[in-house]
């Protein structure tokens, strides 16, 4: 079989018809060719989904299924926009997504929310893809769908999956290639994955990327690519900053860096499977689908201009003694087993003599358990709202114009990295103004 290529698009390449007829004609371009098509939920279905989640959980299962049938009412627009005629088999599939959705709503919710949550969420990709690989299909691109549930196989830890990669590989091995011989597309799921007791799981968000690594190395890739809204991989946000640009080239390494720091153009989990099959990434525009955008690769040399990553919504959990002793090793490893169990991520640390200083994402109320874990041994202050800025490749004028308008509160260096956590300086304003 021709080596294959996987391809991933996100929400904002599919948020509603005319985007998708836009993805049609861009996958014209490759109609030669076996592709594996991984799509993440249409536009922000996925937030929407976990409003009906969160009001399901929260004991308003009315509320929840006005939203869920609000979500119904745009992919049935989206549909019949798409189609003169909707294909049966679509109508059907749609129809069948929803209806268990309903049903899971009208059951008590279960003891743990992230399972239910997978439940739910998961239903966006099944949506988009269904809609995606029907559309193809009408307009001449003959194309398979693929449950990524019967390839892709986590552990049980529900909103972030683990993958459990000998037998993701065995199936995707197994699964895929006759598809592909069949019609040279394939079109699944980016985000879902699937546990050995058959329940659904999810990735993390933003995970489809990682979904499209996982396919690319289990299938031995030619290339993976990401197509974006962005024209590659840029030295920062262009929502946040003025006067970025784009990087032709990069190293996974510095790929995996960036990434892990909160650049947001790539799922950080994404580049490590590639990398360890030498797959070519190429991050691209769908706006602009003739331009070259990034390419990650191996050999990408090291010379790079200064890249920005900002982590919004951090966390500083100071945390000491209660006896004023030395935060000790020992308490280092407990502090950790904490951590753990209530499934903090830790972005940056620093000690002193008599505290331990941890900057972490604020997701739900994970940092509030924490704190009550560890409450009888050592006392903890939280300052929230924060902002975790990155800075690879750093310059002093850079750095200074991070530090404009913001409050330092920890910061630490290595030769190639700076990093710094702050808040917005308090504006003073007369009371009489
Ligand atoms: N739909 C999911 C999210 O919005 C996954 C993805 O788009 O990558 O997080």
């Amino acid at each position: 079989m021709q080596h294959v290529n996987v391809f991933k698009f996100g929400g904002a390449s599919l948020k509603d018809a005319p985007a998708i007829r836009h993805v049609g004609n861009i996958l014209k371009t490759f109609a030669q060719q076996p592709l594996v098509i991984v799509v993440s939920a249409m536009g922000k279905t996925t937030n929407a989904l976990e409003d009906v989640a969160h009001a399901y959980w929260h004991g308003r299962p009315e509320e929840a299924r006005g939203k869920l049938d609000r979500i119904h009412g745009e992919a049935t627009a989206i549909i019949d926009a798409l189609f003169q005629e909707v294909p049966e088999e679509l109508t059907v599939a749609v129809n069948d997504l929803f209806v268990s959705v309903e049903w899971a709503l009208e059951e008590s919710p279960n003891a743990e929310y992230d399972f239910d949550y997978d439940q739910i969420v998961s239903l966006g990709e099944l949506l988009s893809s269904h809609i995606v690989a029907s559309y193809l299909t009408r307009i001449g691109l003959p194309s398979s769908w693929l449950d990524a549930r019967d390839v892709i196989q986590t552990d049980n830890t529900f909103r972030e999956g683990w993958v459990r990669w000998p037998e993701t590989t065995e199936r995707a091995e197994r699964l895929l290639p006759p598809l592909l011989q069949q019609t040279k597309f394939v079109v699944t799921q980016g985000f879902i994955g699937n546990t050995s007791e058959n329940y659904t799981t999810t990735l993390g968000r933003e995970g489809s990327d990682y979904s499209a690594a996982i396919f690319s190395y289990c299938l031995d890739a030619e290339a993976m690519s990401i197509w974006k809204d962005v024209p590659g991989v840029l030295t920062a946000d262009p929502r946040i900053f003025e006067n970025v640009s784009k990087i032709d080239r990069m190293s996974y390494r510095e790929a995996i860096e960036m990434t892990y720091y909160g650049a947001k153009v790539i799922h950080p989990k994404t580049i490590k499977p590639l990398q360890n099959k030498s797959i070519p990434l190429y991050v691209r525009s769908f706006l602009e689908p003739e331009l070259e955008g990034t390419f990650v690769t191996d050999d990408a040399g090291d010379a790079y201009p200064p890249m920005v990553a900002v982590e919004r919504e951090q966390a500083l959990i100071n945390i000491s003694t209660r006896d004023f002793s030395f935060v000790a090793e020992h308490h280092i490893k407990e502090l950790f087993e904490h951590i753990t169990t209530t499934r903090l991520q830790v972005n940056m640390m620093q000690n002193t003599a008599i505290s331990f200083n941890v900057v972490v994402n604020d997701i739900d109320d994970r940092v509030q358990r924490f704190c009550t874990l560890v409450d009888d041994q050592f006392k903890t202050t939280v300052d929230r709202n924060l902002e975790l800025i990155t800075v690879r490749h750093y310059t002093p004028e850079v750095v200074e114009s991070m530090r404009r308008g913001k409050v330092n509160l920890l910061e630490g260096r290595l030769p190639l990295t700076l990093q710094m956590v702050v808040k917005d300086v308090p504006v003073m304003r007369r009371k009489d103004g």
